[in-house]
């Protein structure tokens, strides 16, 4: 078979090579076939063993996930062994074997088909949605029942290999073991979308928006997946793979000399100190920050404990859960923002035609109080810890912050008669990421302690352009001129009011978004840790001044590709290689 290149949008380097495993989350087409009366009793014995010992399978699995990779993200088994012996998914089963006299395995995935279409008609919910898990665990049940070809499970990977699929789930990337996953490549996604920045946590090559990804692969073994030039190479030829094994040698050489520095500060070469930290999601990132030499956490995406939960998690568990990561982070700060619920991490059971304009982030928070105070209540209770910072996400309104702030106060004088300690000077930062929070920074500026600029959807909302749809990924850029003369508008205005300003967006790791940042004046920079030695090692190559006329200069183009040209060539003249860095 000749060699093919797919080209998508590149999400994380550097490459994976090996065998293509297909993930569809679909059932099998399963013949219906009649079974004898007699055989009924047989049927029912054999569903049972099948669910019996699919059960005793996922609670091994979640004991090695919990072993693994924490007690948060082995609630996702959970989820699938509570689908898994669910009593009405069972007795309707039963039923269906007894009164239709058919196999169990076609019984089964009947039910299921409609439980399916019952979730599905109830509204698409792309974060937290069963729908897609479900057909993981039941496609499981069903393997046992037939000899219907193993399929690729997420869950239980036992060789190394590469996952080509149309979309997966924050779920399944959250289950996902890195030691096993080489490379992802995805039909769908932006390079913003949260399934490529759980990518980027999980050091994945990753590619997405493929174009007939799982059209043109179909019968293809082997591939190569370049998450740095977003390339997937299917049948890569002799020649081909010895160009990237010479290159990953090269690669791990520099990562290793560049690692080694990575507890050094992030110094520019002529003295400026800029603060380096992580963006996480889950608790166990919090070591991987501090390994990485992380000086905080910028964004700790507290929405991300919904994946496996359908209803709020207690005030207590949240609690636990702030104090674990903040306990982990001393000395450092942690900076923890509200629920960003909504845009594609939608709402359980509740639907939007236009989601990312809807009912998202602080606006469902304060329409519902009692959610939005617990989440408050266990922040403030775990800021005894003296090292924690609120942050509010999608602020567009001042209203938002004059009522949280009103909150905050109701809830610290429910505390102080409670005798609960909590850091009575906590502070209180807004996200700056729609086009309004940066035109009224300056109002802003007055009523709360940070800004942190969250480029993703800054980019999103400034262009009018959905930052997950691979179709108009062409028009996604955070080096548009409008988006780089917003970030520059509100560095000024929080310095104009004395408050320190971060960004927060993937353009925090990005070596052009740094060399402008640093130009205008950033005081953060926070971003997935896997990127902060890079970071911190362009730093020290970089001389302000310098990045003060790039960032001059850039505002004043009038489109992304003469920013990106000229970003190219005043690199180059200054003689610093950004092929150094292999995320470029
Ligand atoms: C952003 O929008 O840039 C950001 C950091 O927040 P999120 O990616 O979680 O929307
Ligand atoms: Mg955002």
């Amino acid at each position: 078979m000749k060699e093919r290149i797919l080209r998508g949008i590149p999400v994380n380097g550097d490459f994976g090579y090996g065998e293509i495993k297909i993930y569809y989350p679909e059932l099998p087409v399963i013949e219906r076939k009649e079974i004898l009366s007699d055989e009924i009793e047989k049927e029912l014995e054999r569903f049972e063993e099948a669910i019996f010992l699919s059960k005793e399978d996922f609670e091994k699995i979640y004991q090695k996930v919990r072993d693994e990779m924490g007690k948060d993200i082995a609630e996702f088994i959970k989820i699938q062994i509570a689908f898994l012996t669910d009593e009405t998914i069972i007795e309707e089963t039963r039923d269906f074997i007894k009164k239709e006299k058919v196999p169990a395995e076609y019984a089964y995935s009947e039910i299921i088909k409609r439980y399916y279409q019952n979730l599905a008609s109830k509204g698409h919910s792309v974060f937290i949605d069963k729908s897609l898990e479900i057909f993981d665990v039941c496609l499981y049940v069903i393997e046992k029942l037939t000899n219907y070809e193993k399929r690729f499970s997420l869950f239980q990977p036992t060789e190394k290999c590469l996952i080509f699929g149309k979309s997966l789930s924050p779920m399944n990337m959250a289950i996902l073991d890195k030691n096993y996953i080489l490379g992802i490549a995805l039909e769908m996604g932006g390079k913003t979308s949260h399934i490529s920045i759980m990518a980027k946590a999980k050091e994945i090559p990753t590619v997405v928006g493929v174009e007939n990804l799982l059209h043109f692969s179909n019968n293809v073994k082997k591939a190569i997946i370049d998450g740095n030039r977003g390339m997937v190479i299917l049948n890569p030829t002799e020649k081909r793979l010895k160009f990237y094994e010479k290159e990953k040698e090269e690669i791990t050489k520099r990562k290793k000399m560049i690692i080694a520095q990575k507890e050094k500060e992030a110094k520019t070469k002529d003295g400026k100190y800029i603060d380096i930290s992580a963006n996480i999601e889950f608790i166990y990132e919090a070591v991987i920050a501090k390994e990485n030499g992380a000086k905080g956490i910028g964004l700790f995406r507290t929405e991300y404990l919904f994946l496996s939960k359908k209803d709020l998690p207690s005030e207590e568990e949240q609690y636990q859960l702030y104090k674990e990561v903040a306990e982990k982070m001393k000395p450092y700060f942690v900076i923890i923002r509200t629920f960003d619920l909504g845009g594609d991490k939608i709402i359980p059971g509740y639907f939007e035609s236009n989601p990312f304009l809807g009912w998202r982030g602080i606006r469902f928070c304060l329409s519902n109080l009692n959610f939005f105070k617990t989440q408050l209540r266990a922040i403030l209770r775990a800021s005894q810890t003296k090292n924690i910072k609120i942050m509010l996400p999608m602020v567009t309104n001042i209203d938002e912050i004059i009522k949280t702030k009103q909150l905050l106060n109701e809830l610290k004088e429910e505390l102080k008669k409670e005798n609960i300690d909590f850091d009575e000077n906590i502070e209180l930062g807004v996200m700056i990421e729609t086009p309004s929070a940066v035109l009224l920074s300056d109002v802003f500026g007055k009523l709360c302690n940070f800004f942190s600029i969250g480029s993703n959807d800054l980019t999103q909302y400034t262009l009018a352009c959905d930052r997950g749809n691979e179709k108009i990924s062409y028009l996604f850029s955070h080096y548009h001129p409008a988006v780089l003369r917003l970030i520059k508008e509100t560095i000024k205005n929080g310095h104009k009011n004395g408050i320190w300003v971060g960004l927060c967006g993937e353009l925090a790791s990005e070596p052009f978004g740094i060399i402008i940042l640093l130009g205008m004046g950033i005081d953060e920079l926070s971003m997935a840790p896997q990127f902060i030695p890079y970071a911190k090692e362009l730093i020290s190559f970089l001389d302000i001044d310098f990045c003060k006329e790039i960032a001059e200069k850039v505002v004043n183009f009038s489109t992304v590709n003469e920013v990106i040209r000229y970003l190219k060539k005043r690199v180059k003249k200054e003689g610093i290689f950004l092929e150094k860095y292999s995320y470029v």
